[in-house]
């Protein structure tokens, strides 16, 4: 896959959500535009995830 595909997905994801992105929850991830040519990738866990709140604690 090349750079300008990844690009083409990425786009077609943007604002998208989609299922995954934690073993220890329901979470599901969204692809947030950031500008052009960049994206930042959010993940929502549940409100009682266990890896969400090592995280939290972690802070
Ligand atoms: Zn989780």
């Amino acid at each position: 896959m090349t750079d300008s595909n990844l690009t083409n997905v990425l786009d077609a994801m943007g604002g998208k959500q989609f299922p995954g992105g934690c073993v220890d929850c329901d979470a599901f991830q969204e692809v947030i535009p950031v500008e052009a040519g960049v994206w930042s990738l959010a993940i929502f866990h549940d409100d009682d995830c266990p890896a969400l709140a090592r995280m939290e604690r972690g802070k």
